[in-house]
């Protein structure tokens, strides 16, 4: 199994602490996935891409990765959460199978956590006997409200997508701010196939500040009154959290600490005063 190195980090551990006990070996490709032809082998059986990437949103070429991985008879997996089944169709770019966290815009309270697989039909078969053998289910009123916030996917994403632009802009006009890490933003590497495959963005950016401190980062985060702090986002809150990213391939990353933020439905802006609060709180020291 060949994976994106951009993925979401509990997907490592899945392959490393159940996958790899079982036999199965992990590899990892570059988030925009122009080495994965070389890392294709004889036993190569899926290859598992994330697109956008987690934290960065590296863009991979989806058509051209399933045109490599179809021929070999290699299942092609996407992590489409980002996308949550409105902004991206792996299955219609040549994917077999589109996997999404439910607990995210599907959802989009804060309060159930569950996902989805989604498949072309030969597939479908063993994955449907293998969670059966699993006993993999749903309680009914968890399903009851993913069904709820699906009818107001669309309009929550397009006041996610509003804000998250209108606050990725502001950032980029401050002197304290180092890069912006959006894929809508023309000066993003993967903005040209974004806007090919895409129909939109959410609530998601990442930042770094002009000067590279851990603490300044920490300060930053803690001084947010109106954002919480929490990783997991699409739902109605605004939400921060600091990650420190170790070098990965596909954007250059001057500094280490990157601050992704989730722009909720908050009104924006509130969201940007308590942002200037907190870059002042954090400049101050
Ligand atoms: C949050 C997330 C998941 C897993 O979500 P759960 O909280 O376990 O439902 C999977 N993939 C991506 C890209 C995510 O952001």
């Amino acid at each position: 199994m060949l994976i994106t190195e951009s993925v979401y980090a509990p997907v490592r551990r899945v392959a490393r602490e159940l996958l790899e006990p079982f036999g199965i070996e992990v590899g990892y490709f570059a988030p925009d996935g122009r080495d994965l032809e070389a890392h294709l082998q004889a036993n190569t059986r899926m290859v598992y891409a994330e697109v956008p990437g987690s934290l960065l949103y590296e863009l991979c070429d989806l058509p051209a990765i399933a045109a490599l991985c179809r021929p070999r008879g290699i299942l092609l997996a996407v992590d489409n959460t980002w996308g949550s089944g409105y902004l991206y169709r792996p299955l219609a770019l040549g994917a077999d199978l589109s996997i999404m966290a439910l607990t995210k815009y599907l959802g989009g309270h804060g309060d159930v956590v569950m996902g989805s697989v989604c498949t072309r039909e030969e597939v479908w078969q063993p994955l449907s006997r293998m969670s059966d053998a699993l006993g993999l289910t749903v309680s009914p009123d968890d399903a009851w409200l993913v069904l709820r916030g699906a009818r107001t996917l669309a309009a929550r994403l397009e006041v996610h997508e509003r804000q998250a632009l209108e606050i990725a802009h502001w950032l980029q006009a401050r002197p304290d701010v180092g890069r912006v890490y959006h894929p809508a933003l023309p000066e993003h590497p993967g903005h040209a196939l974004w806007q090919r495959d895409f129909t939109g963005s959410n609530g998601l950016l990442s930042f770094e500040f002009a000067e590279d401190d851990p603490a300044l980062a920490a300060r930053f985060v803690d001084a947010l009154r109106l954002f919480g702090i929490g990783a997991s986002w699409g739902g109605y809150e605004s939400l921060a959290v600091l990650a420190e990213l170790s070098g990965r391939g596909a954007l250059p990353t001057a500094s280490r600490s990157v601050v992704r933020l989730h722009v909720g439905l908050d009104d924006s802006a509130s969201l940007i005063a308590d942002l200037e609060q907190a870059l002042a709180v954090a400049m101050a020291c």
